[in-house]
């Protein structure tokens, strides 16, 4: 077997390489998370570059996935890496074949970051997508890549796992963290105007906190959302 050293410029190209494609993840209420991507028609330099940063985003975030407008590009790419396999996939066009059974599962997203909530998926989904190959899969997944898929395919379409919450006397039932400190609904204007070339908008009116759980206050999501200039004063 033949080892190569690798030499130092080697090793800076990698990291910087890495470095410049770990992009900004888009946190709620930025616009963009409720705009529907669209389909990729062709797998060219522009798409494998989107997808390459989408993977190495997601893997420094510690992310189960991450979807194409999460950061920024409205591509129908998303990306999935469960934790007990090793290698990361990219998912060019993923649809949602068929669904079957329900459950309630603990939810969080890389764009709600400190907050999680209970939402009810599907036992197991069967999926197509390409990959940056154009290699068509097909499977049947179960368990979180079948959470992942439903989770990541809404993104594309502009729906959030907020949109999913169960009621809060689902979480009791549920009996899922019962002892940690709740939170309660809260009026408040959300306006984004995040985008240089669109009007500002209300996107929510109506935050619904008592069907997610966090370790941080109202408080201080108010002053984040404050700062971030998407809260009226
Ligand atoms: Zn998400």
């Amino acid at each position: 077997m033949v080892y190569r050293r690798r030499s130092a410029s080697d090793i800076l190209k990698k990291l910087r390489e890495e470095i410049l494609s770990i992009r900004r993840i888009r946190v709620y209420p930025d616009p963009i998370l409720r705009k529907k991507c669209r389909k990729v028609k062709r797998i060219d330099d522009k798409i494998i570059r989107i997808a390459n940063d989408l993977k190495e985003t997601m893997l420094a975030a510690g992310g189960v996935g991450l979807a194409a407008n999460q950061i920024g590009e409205l591509s129908r790419i998303i990306t999935l890496h469960i934790p007990e396999e090793k290698k990361p996939w990219v998912l060019i066009n993923p649809e949602i074949i068929s669904k079957k059974g329900s459950r309630d599962v603990l939810e969080g997203c890389l764009s709600f970051p400190g907050y999680e909530g209970l939402v009810k998926r599907s036992v197991s989904v069967s999926a197509r997508w390409l990959d940056l190959n154009k290699s068509l899969y097909k499977v049947t997944k179960e368990e979180l890549f079948a959470q992942a898929l439903e989770h990541e395919i809404d993104h594309l379409n502009g729906i959030l796992y907020t949109d999913h919450l169960l009621e809060h006397e689902k979480l009791k039932q549920a009996g899922l963290k019962q002892d940690q400190p709740h939170l309660h609904d809260v009026d408040m204007k959300i306006i984004a105007h995040k985008e240089q070339d669109e009007p500002s908008e209300i996107v929510e009116s109506k935050l619904n906190f008592s069907k997610l759980y966090s370790d941080s206050s109202i408080s201080q999501m108010q002053y984040d959302l404050f700062n971030e200039g998407f809260l009226e004063n």
